[in-house]
């Protein structure tokens, strides 16, 4: 059963068959009415502060690839090689290595005006 909080006041609360003052709450979170016995949910906020503490672990920072993927930003040494695409004649280029070491290096060359990505095996 709800009770509208019409009669709410910050010193008493009030019985909601009644109308009577209800004694201040104790311990207990319902109080009886003095005068017709009806039990009453206690509204008062007991302005309880809840303290949550974060604890900040120190998140080992994610170790990123130095080299980027195939379609990742520009990043590199610049060197004069002409784009097959656009002309434009600087690029910037990374290496990977390849599954296993006998088929060697593969060098990935950025286009820096078009972006456009070739890449030559070593
Ligand atoms: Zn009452
Ligand atoms: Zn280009």
């Amino acid at each position: 059963m709800e009770v509208p909080p019409t009669c709410f006041s910050s010193e008493y609360d009030f019985c909601s068959d009644c109308g009577s003052v209800l004694p201040p709450p104790g311990v207990q979170d319902t109080v009886t009415c003095p005068r017709c016995s009806n039990r009453t949910q206690v509204t008062v906020f007991l302005g309880k502060y809840v303290q949550t503490s974060v604890v900040f672990n120190n998140l080992d920072t994610l170790a990123l690839p130095n080299e980027t993927d195939e379609t990742g930003a520009l990043k590199g040494p610049l060197i004069d090689r002409r784009c097959s695409r656009c002309g434009f004649e600087k690029m910037v280029y990374h290496t990977r290595q390849m599954r296993s070491a006998d088929e060697g290096q593969t060098v990935f060359y950025t286009c820096t005006q078009c972006r456009f990505q070739e890449k030559e095996d070593s």
